[in-house]
């Protein structure tokens, strides 16, 4: 078993730094709510060491060749896989998921992400157009210095979705991790050292808000990736503005998991747990509005109950447990409230919502079930293990009652009527759509949201638009002619 204790705080032009001048972090396992390891807030000192580093690095960095750059990530890819067991149980340290999901969701998706973009490296061109004899090429340059911030629910995963872009396109980073989950970034930045990565391209400090404050509004940075909240993401963005920094903005959903009656019930079923009980329901694109038409909603509630009866809330690393305690404290008691306020106004608890009996912050899958639109737990994002099931009698109505949210990250739609899904999918606000199935994500696909869920895309060649630039040349081989 891995030891979780970290090195140092920091990870700063290649190498692991400490210094304690700045405030303590515990870091707390989840799962038991004990101590496990301690890291120190970045004080500016650091911060602008680590601005230092990746602005000196980055010059040089952009001058290899793409294809080099890539066979750096991609061995760094092999070396994430070759450490899979032990960084998934420093993910299950960090997070509190349960090793069953970490295995094969964290440092494997981390490891896709530097896989595929240190692929694209060497593919990413400009183009020719042609004017008659004139033509024009464009360069693809990267855009610098970039900042990237975290969330606490996929602390690994998130390290490399934002790196690995940056980095294929020839930029440096400066990473903040999420204050309640400061390793797993860490031992990105220390595998992608390992892996020939040149010291100063990705560095690594600790902080809360502040810290993240400093950065984005630094005069060197030119990127900001954040990936939280959406109080957050408007003062990032609005910081960001004020340089006129590039943004991509990963918030927060109210996601619409759409159910009809002609689904396949145990597939919708398997929907509805994948999006709203994985990661103990904290995730940020989880179908949390559960439309289910009127005629299928006994049977679907008579199964989505069974089958919750037999989730097994153990020993997160306990690879038999499937079921893990919600992140902090502050977090459980967040849900505990909103779970409080949808039993106050009326929507009918038909299981779970309640503490474990033993330490750590355990809070059992809970499905309401009368729920409307105006509720609390059908408006606002709840961010843990809370279903809420919405009745509907037409498609029409349930798409109207889908999109009345200001937000749009995610949806999802089960039906046996293919061109039905796709005229749903095709209405549906949201920058991920899901039919008969939920939150699958390859790197392979853009990921992001619309509407108040952000800006920008995530994953697949998408994400290259967002860490590079584009210069534009006019090339004339024509005679130039002037008025006077
Ligand atoms: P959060 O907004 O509280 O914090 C996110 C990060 O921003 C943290 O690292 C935090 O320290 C930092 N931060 C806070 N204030 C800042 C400021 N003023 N300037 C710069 N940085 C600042 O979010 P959270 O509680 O860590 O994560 C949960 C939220 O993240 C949910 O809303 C969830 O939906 C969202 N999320 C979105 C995605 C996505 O891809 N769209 C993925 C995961 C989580």
């Amino acid at each position: 078993m891995i030891d979780p204790k970290p090195t140092a705080s920091h990870f700063i032009n290649g190498a692991y730094v400490e210094d304690t001048e700045g405030a303590a972090i515990d870091v707390i396992y989840p799962a038991t709510g004990e101590v496990i390891g301690r890291v120190h807030s970045a004080t500016p000192q650091i911060v602008q060491a680590a601005l230092a580093a990746a602005k000196a690095a980055q010059p040089a960095w952009a001058a290899m060749t793409g294809t080099e750059r890539g066979r750096i990530l991609r061995r760094a890819a092999d070396m994430m896989r070759a450490q899979n067991r032990s960084l998934s149980e420093l993910e299950t340290y960090d997070t509190g998921k349960p090793l069953q999901e970490t295995l094969v969701a964290d440092a494997t998706s981390a490891a896709d992400a530097l896989e595929y973009f240190g692929g694209l490296a060497g593919s990413l061109t400009g183009e020719h157009v042609q004017f008659g004899e004139d033509f024009v090429y464009t360069i693809r340059e990267p855009l610098g210095l970039c900042v990237g911030i975290g969330a606490w629910n996929y602390p690994t995963q998130i390290a490399a979705w934002k790196g690995a872009p940056a980095l294929a396109c020839g930029n440096a980073m400066v990473f903040k991790p999420s204050e309640t989950t400061p390793l797993c970034a860490l031992k990105v930045a220390e595998i992608l050292h390992e892996a020939g990565l040149p010291a100063g391209l990705y560095n690594v400090v600790q902080g809360l808000g502040d810290v993240g404050a400093a950065l984005v509004s630094d005069p060197l940075v030119d990127k900001v990736s954040l990936t939280g909240s959406l109080p957050t993401g408007r003062k990032v963005y609005a910081a960001a503005a004020e340089g006129m920094r590039h943004v991509t903005m990963e918030l927060g959903g109210k996601s619409p998991l759409i159910i009809f009656d002609d689904a396949e019930l145990e597939a919708a079923v398997s929907g509805a747990i994948l999006a709203n009980f994985y990661s103990s329901g904290q995730i940020c694109s989880n179908g949390t509005r559960v439309f289910v038409q009127k005629g299928i909603k006994p049977a679907f509630l008579k199964r989505l109950s069974e089958r919750l009866a037999t989730a097994v809330l153990g020993d997160p690393m306990d690879e038999a447990s499937n079921f893990g305690p919600m992140v902090s404290e502050r977090q459980r008691d967040i849900v505990e409230g909103f779970i409080a306020k949808g039993k106050a106004e009326g929507a009918r608890l038909v299981c779970g919502g309640t503490r474990l009996d033993r330490p750590g912050f355990w809070l059992t899958p809970a499905v309401f079930t009368d729920v409307t639109d105006q509720m609390t737990i059908a408006k606002e994002e709840i961010f843990g293990p809370v279903l809420s099931v919405l009745e509907f009698d037409d498609e029409a109505e349930v798409l109207a009652r889908a999109n009345d949210t200001d937000y749009g990250l995610a949806a999802g739609v089960f039906t046996q009527n293919l061109p039905r899904a796709h005229r749903m999918v095709k209405a549906l606000e949201a920058g991920t759509c899901y039919i008969n199935t939920y939150n699958d994500a390859p790197v392979e696909a853009p990921f992001g949201g619309v509407k108040l869920s952000g800006v920008g895309r995530e994953n697949s060649k998408a994400a290259i638009n967002h860490y590079s630039q584009l210069k534009s040349v006019y090339v004339r081989l024509s005679q130039l002619e002037a008025p006077y």
